[in-house]
C-alpha cells in the first residue's frame, strides 16, 4: 500500500490581515500534477467592515482556479471581465502572456470559504493569450451520502467543463451525515487531498483541515471516509515534466521568464493591462508592488 505523506499547511497573509492556509507549493511537495498552488481561505465570518480585498496583481504562465464554497467575491480583470462568483461556481482565468485582476468581497462583514488554486500551463502554452471563463455549474452527483462535484478533468463517464491543458483531476467531496466512498484513481497520476472542513479517514488515519496529504502514483483505488459536515478537496494529475519556477504571482518555465515579467510589471509596460476602478482618481485600480526577486 502506498504511503501517504502528511504535509502541514503554513499561514500566508493576503494583505489587510486576510490569513489563509497554504498547502502548495510546500518545500515538501511543490506540485500535484499541474496543480502548483493551493490556498485554503476560511471558513471565516469577517468582522463588521472587514472582508477580502486583493488589489490589482499580475499573473503569467498559469491558470487561476477559484472554487467558491461560501460567500460572494467580485472578480475584475484587465480583459474587462467583471462578475460575482457564488458558492458552487468556478472562475478559471488563463494568464498566459499576462493578465491583471482584483478580488473583493461583495459585502464586508460577510462570510468566505474558498479554495484558490493555480494550474501551471505546459511550456508550449505558457505565453498564450489571456482568457477568463466563469463556470456557474459543474457536474454534481451523490453516492454513499457524499456529494461529489467534478471541478476539473474526467471521472467515470463525466467530464468537467473547465478548460485545462494537462491530464489532471479536481473533485470536491462533501458529506453532512458522513459516508465512505471508494474512489477510482488513475495509477499514472499523483494525488493530494486537503480536508476543508470536518475530517477524513484514509487507510486508517485521520486528516483534518490543517494538513495536506500527498500520494505517489501507483494507486487505482482510494477509500475515503468523511466525518459529519466534512468536505475534502481531491487533486490529481500526471506528474509535471519539471517543476515550474514560481515567484510572487508569477509562474514561469525559467527564472529569466519570471525576472522579465517582474521587470515589465515594475515598469508599468503594456504587457500587463489595468483593472477599471471608477472610484479611483486614475480610473484604474492601483497596482500592487512586487517584492524583490529572491535571485540575482
Ligand atoms: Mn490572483
Amino acid at each position: 500500500m502506498n504511503k501517504i505523506r502528511r504535509i502541514e499547511l503554513r499561514s500566508a497573509d493576503l494583505g489587510e490581515g486576510m490569513l489563509v492556509k497554504r498547502a502548495l507549493p510546500s518545500r515538501h511537495q511543490r506540485m500535484v500534477g499541474a496543480w502548483c498552488f493551493l490556498d485554503h481561505a476560511g471558513p471565516v465570518n469577517f468582522a463588521p467592515g472587514k472582508g477580502m480585498h486583493v488589489g490589482a496583481h499580475p499573473h503569467t504562465a498559469l491558470q487561476t482556479f477559484t472554487w467558491l464554497i461560501d460567500g460572494e467575491v467580485l472578480h475584475k480583470d484587465s480583459l474587462g471581465n467583471e462578475l460575482i462568483i457564488r458558492p458552487g461556481q468556478v472562475n478559471l482565468m488563463t494568464a498566459g502572456h499576462g493578465i491583471v485582476h482584483t478580488e473583493d468581497s461583495v459585502v464586508n462583514g460577510g462570510r468566505l470559504h474558498a479554495a484558490q488554486l493555480w494550474i501551471a500551463l505546459p511550456e508550449e502554452l505558457a505565453d498564450c493569450e489571456p482568457d477568463f471563463v466563469h463556470y456557474p455549474e459543474l457536474p454534481v452527483w451523490h453516492s454513499e451520502g457524499i456529494q461529489h462535484t467534478l471541478l476539473a478533468g474526467a471521472y467515470g463517464d463525466l467530464e468537467a467543463p473547465t478548460a485545462v491543458h494537462s491530464a489532471m483531476l479536481g473533485m470536491d467531496l462533501f458529506s453532512e451525515q458522513g459516508g465512505t466512498v471508494n474512489l477510482s484513481l488513475n495509477p499514472d497520476f499523483e494525488y493530494g487531498f486537503l480536508p476543508l472542513t470536518g475530517q477524513v479517514n484514509v487507510q486508517g488515519e485521520t486528516y483534518t483541515p490543517d494538513e495536506f496529504a500527498y500520494l505517489e502514483p501507483g494507486l487505482n483505488k482510494l477509500e475515503m471516509t468523511l466525518g459529519t459536515d466534512s468536505r475534502v478537496l481531491l487533486l490529481g494529475g500526471l506528474p509535471f515534466d519539471a517543476p515550474v519556477q514560481m515567484w510572487w504571482n508569477f509562474v514561469g518555465h525559467s527564472k529569466e521568464a519570471i525576472a522579465q515579467a517582474q521587470r515589465e510589471w515594475e515598469q508599468g509596460g503594456p504587457r500587463f493591462g489595468d483593472v477599471k476602478d471608477e472610484i479611483s482618481r486614475t480610473g484604474v485600480a492601483a497596482r500592487l508592488t512586487a517584492p524583490a526577486l529572491p535571485w540575482k
